[in-house]
C-alpha cells in the first residue's frame, strides 16, 4: 500500500466507495464521475502507479484484470459490447496514479481509429476519428 495513494485508501476502506468485487488480488469499484451506464474501475490491490511499473512476474496478475473485467461485464448483461481502458501516463489521460482498468459500458462508443486520417483511405469514412480521454 503506498500512503497518500487514493485507490490503495479505498482497498483498505479508509475512504468510501461502491466495491462491487474483491478479492485477495484485485478490487473492483463503481467510478466517481461514470462516462457510461456501466463504468467500473478494476485494481490490483498491490500498488503500481501505471502500467509501465509492471514487470514479468505481474503477468498473470494484468491477465486477471481483463478476465475480472469479462465476468462484470458478463454479470452486467453488456450484450451489445462493452471497452475495457487502461491511461498509462499523464499523457494518456491518467489521473489516480494506482494502476486500474476502465469497464465501460451500457451505451454506443466511437470508434478508436489508429489509422491516420490521411492514411485510413475507405475506412476513414467508417470511423470518427476521435480520441476523447477514455471514448
Ligand atoms: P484515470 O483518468 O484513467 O486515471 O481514471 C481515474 C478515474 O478515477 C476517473 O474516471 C475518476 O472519475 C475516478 N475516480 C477518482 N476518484 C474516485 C473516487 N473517490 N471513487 C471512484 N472513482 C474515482
Ligand atoms: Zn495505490
Amino acid at each position: 500500500m503506498s500512503a497518500d495513494c487514493l485507490f490503495c485508501k479505498i482497498a483498505a476502506k479508509q475512504i468510501p466507495s461502491k466495491i462491487v468485487y474483491e478479492d485477495p488480488e484485485l478490487f473492483a469499484f463503481e467510478d466517481i464521475s461514470p462516462q457510461a451506464p456501466t463504468h467500473i474501475l478494476i485494481c490490483p490491490r498491490k500498488h503500481f502507479e501505471s502500467l509501465t511499473d509492471a514487470a514479468p512476474e505481474d503477468q498473470a496478475l494484468l491477465g486477471k484484470l481483463q478476465l475480472v473485467a469479462a465476468q462484470l461485464a458478463r454479470e452486467r448483461k453488456l450484450l451489445e459490447g462493452y471497452r475495457t481502458v487502461l491511461n498509462s501516463g499523464s499523457g494518456a489521460g491518467q489521473s489516480v496514479f494506482h494502476l486500474h482498468l476502465h469497464l465501460l459500458g451500457g451505451r454506443q462508443f466511437r470508434c478508436i481509429c489508429l489509422v491516420a486520417a490521411s492514411s485510413a483511405g475507405p475506412r476513414a469514412s467508417r470511423c470518427a476519428i476521435s480520441l476523447p480521454r477514455i471514448g
